[in-house]
C-alpha cells in the first residue's frame, strides 16, 4: 500500500453539471487570477507571468481589432512585433480550472471529438466551434508538435470561413537550411498580418521585441547556469510551470524580462548562500516530458516526503543555448527573420516533437546530465503519441550513458479522472525509494 504520508491533495467536485456555455475570460478573471493574486507575499511574484497573461485576454476582449490567434508552439514575437495580441486558446485549457476543463472536454466528447484527442485543444474545441471565443483577425498556425495539433488547424479554418490562415511549414531539420526554409515563410508572414489587420510592420518595433526576446534568453541561460548548483537555487518546483507558460505565451515582451531578472536576483542570493529552494534537496528529478497542471501539490509532496526537487521540465527549457552578440537596435529585417526563425525552430516540445525522435532522446540527456539529475520521470500525456515513441529509448540512454533510471507513467496533464494525483504519487514512491536508496548506496 502507498504510503503518502497523509499528504492532502487536491479535491474536486465533479457531482454536478457546470455550465460551458460562459465567457472563460470571466471565469479565469474570477478564479485562478484571485488565486495567484491571493498568494502569500514571498511567493507571489512566481505567478507573475501567468497573470500577465491573463490580462492579455483581457485585452483581447477589449481590442477585438488585434486578436491574431497563434498555435503555442509559433513564437509570439511576430504578433508582439505587429503591436497586435497573441491569442492561443489552448492556453485556456492551461490555465482554467479543472472543473470546467473536465466538463469542456465531455462537452468535447458528445460532439464526437476522440478519445484519442489532446485534453489542451479539445478543451477548447466547443467555445471555438460555437463561437464562444474572440473572434480572430488573423490565425497563425503551425505543423508542428503533433498530430493533434496539425488537425487543430480543420477545426480552426472551419470554425472561421472567413478568416484566412497562415500555416508555417516547421523544417524537419535544425540546419542552416532549416532555419533558411523557416526565415522565408516568416517574411511571407509579416506580409499575412499586415494585410490581414491593416497595420505595417514598424522596423524599430520588431527591432525592440527580438532584443526583449534575446534578453529573456539570456536570462534563462543565466538562470539554467545557477540551476547546475548543488542545492539548487531554484525555490520551488512549480516555477519550472510558470517559465514553461511564460516562454509559450510572452516572450518578446518587456514584462517577461522584468519577471526574470527577479528569478534571477532570486537564484542568485540563493547560490550565493548556499542554500537551495522552500525544502532540503536529497533527490534531483527531471521531469522528460509532460507533468500535471491540475494540482501542484504533486511537486509539493515529492519535496517534502523526498527531497525530490525538480531541476528541468521538458516544457521550461526552450532553446537552452548561448544567446546571440547582436545589436538589436540596428539589426536589418534579414538579421531579425533569421533569429526569429530560430525562436520558432527551437520552441519548447515543438523541437522535440517535430523532425528526428533522437532530438527528444538527446534533450533529455542533455539536461538530465547537465542538471545532474538522480533520476528521469517520463509523464507521458496519454494522448502525446510523437513522444510515447521515445520513451524506451530515453530510458535505455539515461541508463547507458547517465546510469540513471527512469520511471515511465501514464497522466493526463489537465484530467484528473484519468490518473489522479494520489494515483501518480503511489506510482513514484517506490521508485523514489529506489533512487534514494541507490543515492544513498544501500543497493547497486
Ligand atoms: S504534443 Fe502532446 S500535449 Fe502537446 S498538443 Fe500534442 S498531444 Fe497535446
Amino acid at each position: 500500500m502507498p504510503n503518502l504520508k497523509g499528504f492532502q491533495f487536491k479535491t474536486y467536485d465533479f457531482s454536478k453539471r457546470l455550465d460551458t456555455k460562459v465567457d472563460l475570460i470571466e471565469v479565469i478573471n474570477n478564479t485562478v487570477a484571485k488565486a495567484f493574486r491571493n498568494q502569500p507575499e514571498p511567493v507571489r511574484w512566481i505567478f507573475e507571468p501567468l497573470l500577465q497573461y491573463i490580462d492579455e485576454l483581457n485585452y483581447c476582449r477589449e481590442h477585438p481589432d488585434k486578436v491574431v490567434y497563434r498555435h503555442f508552439t509559433f513564437a509570439p514575437e511576430m504578433v508582439y512585433a505587429m503591436d497586435c495580441v497573441s491569442f492561443v486558446p489552448e492556453a485556456l485549457t492551461f490555465i482554467m480550472p479543472t472543473e470546467y476543463l473536465c466538463a469542456l472536454v465531455d462537452e468535447g466528447r458528445e460532439m464526437g471529438m476522440p478519445d484519442h484527442w489532446c485534453g489542451f485543444l479539445g478543451g477548447v474545441l466547443a467555445p471555438i466551434m460555437y463561437g464562444r471565443l474572440p473572434q480572430p483577425k488573423a490565425i497563425l498556425h503551425c505543423n508542428q508538435p503533433c498530430d493533434n495539433s496539425v488537425a487543430q488547424g480543420t477545426v480552426l479554418a472551419e470554425s472561421y470561413p472567413d478568416t484566412e490562415m497562415f500555416i508555417l511549414d516547421n523544417p524537419y531539420t535544425d540546419d542552416e537550411a532549416g532555419v533558411q526554409f523557416c526565415a522565408e515563410q516568416l517574411r511571407e508572414g509579416f506580409k499575412y498580418l499586415e494585410r490581414m489587420t491593416g497595420q505595417k510592420l514598424d522596423l524599430d518595433r520588431f527591432r525592440q521585441v527580438m532584443k526583449n526576446s534575446a534578453r529573456a534568453y539570456e536570462l534563462i541561460y543565466q538562470i539554467n547556469e545557477y540551476k547546475k548548483a548543488v542545492p539548487c537555487p531554484i525555490p520551488t518546483s512549480v516555477i519550472l510551470r510558470t517559465t514553461s507558460g511564460a516562454f509559450y505565451g510572452l516572450t518578446g515582451t518587456g514584462g517577461l524580462v522584468q519577471w526574470l531578472e527577479k528569478h534571477l536576483a532570486d537564484a542568485k542570493m540563493r547560490y550565493e548562500k548556499g542554500i537551495g529552494g522552500f525544502r532540503q534537496e536529497k533527490l534531483r528529478v527531471v521531469w522528460n516530458l509532460s507533468w500535471p497542471v491540475f494540482d501542484y501539490s504533486v511537486y509539493d509532496w515529492m519535496e517534502e516526503a523526498f527531497g525530490a526537487i525538480a531541476v528541468a521540465y521538458h516544457s521550461a527549457e526552450p532553446f537552452y543555448q548561448p544567446p546571440p552578440d547582436l545589436d538589436y537596435s540596428k539589426a536589418s529585417f534579414e538579421v531579425l527573420l533569421r533569429e526569429l526563425a530560430l525562436r520558432n525552430n527551437n520552441h519548447a516540445m515543438g523541437r522535440q516533437g517535430r523532425g528526428h525522435m533522437m532530438t527528444f532522446v538527446d534533450d533529455s540527456l542533455k539536461w538530465c546530465r547537465e542538471f545532474k539529475a538522480d533520476a528521469g520521470i517520463f509523464a507521458g500525456h496519454w494522448q502525446c503519441q510523437a513522444n510515447w515513441a521515445a520513451a524506451q529509448l530515453t530510458k535505455e540512454k539515461l541508463m547507458e550513458e547517465l546510469g540513471i533510471p527512469m520511471l515511465v507513467m501514464v497522466v493526463d496533464q489537465l484530467d484528473p479522472r484519468v490518473v489522479s494525483a494520489e494515483q501518480m504519487a503511489s506510482r513514484m514512491e517506490p521508485f523514489l525509494e529506489m533512487v534514494t536508496a541507490k543515492k544513498e548506496g544501500s543497493v547497486q
